[in-house]
């Protein structure tokens, strides 16, 4: 009997467990009930305070923030995890969409962002994506070296022998990405998705701007790039 392993359901058994913290309760319930029905174990917390302490104390697989909360905003509790180390993957809802939510949120640490109202199929894909990224995820992420050059992608620091390597919040960003593919190409769409968010206005062209920009910072001989190469008509890659 032939297996039909296009039939194995894609929901990951036993289900993730993903906290939301959320304060309007409607907004709670409909991803509540999207999650549960997806076979992931839902954890709630109303406001800031509850939802760091669930996240710490149960360790889930996934977050859901919003950013707008009580006691402590969505900003202010991503940054209090990540100063704990905890690594969890944060999923950012915020209702505005705006470029500066975005910058802040990649500074304070979080992974990716939502702009209500979204559709579920863009939440769902936006969860199994970070939640494969975990699985996926190496140490190695966590801090690139560079020749002399130690980037400390988690604490966002970058030194050379003692001098500080000044860097952007966008170029440590870029980074990461970079190191998460793994040696795979980076598009610059996919540059301009994460790093700059839908609603910016740069170009393709900012994404090669900050690519020389990096260079020009980290690398010995930037017009022969040994480290952050382009690939030609796709994008750049990280090659170790
Ligand atoms: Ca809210």
């Amino acid at each position: 009997m032939k297996t039909h392993s296009s039939e194995i359901p894609t929901t990951p058994l036993p289900g993730p467990r993903i906290l939301i913290i959320e304060d309007e309760a409607p907004m709670r319930a409909v991803l509540k009930d999207i999650l549960d029905t997806e076979g992931f174990r839902v954890l709630t917390a109303i406001d800031g305070e509850e939802g760091l302490q669930r996240a710490v104390r149960e360790k889930p697989d996934l977050i859901l923030l919003d950013i707008m909360l009580p006691k402590l905003d969505g900003f202010a509790l991503c940054a209090e995890l990540r100063c704990l180390g905890i690594q969890t993957p944060v999923l950012m809802l915020t209702a505005k969409g705006q470029v500066e939510d975005r910058v802040t949120g990649l500074d304070s640490g979080a992974d990716d962002y939502l702009v209500k109202p979204f559709s579920i199929d863009e939440l769902l894909a936006r969860v199994r994506a970070l939640l494969r990224r975990r699985q996926k995820r190496t140490r190695a992420v966590a801090a690139l070296k560079l020749g002399d050059a130690y980037i400390d992608l988690v604490k966002q620091t970058a030194r050379r022998g003692r001098g500080n390597i000044h860097l952007t919040a966008k170029e440590f960003a870029m980074l990461r990405l970079l190191a998460e593919a793994e040696g795979e190409p980076v598009t610059r769409d996919r540059f301009l998705d994460v790093v700059w968010g839908y609603a910016a206005f740069p170009t393709t062209r900012t994404v090669d701007n900050h690519i020389a920009n990096l260079r020009a910072k980290l690398e010995p001989d930037p017009e022969n790039p040994k480290w952050i190469k382009t690939v030609h008509g796709v994008g750049y890659r990280l090659d170790l």
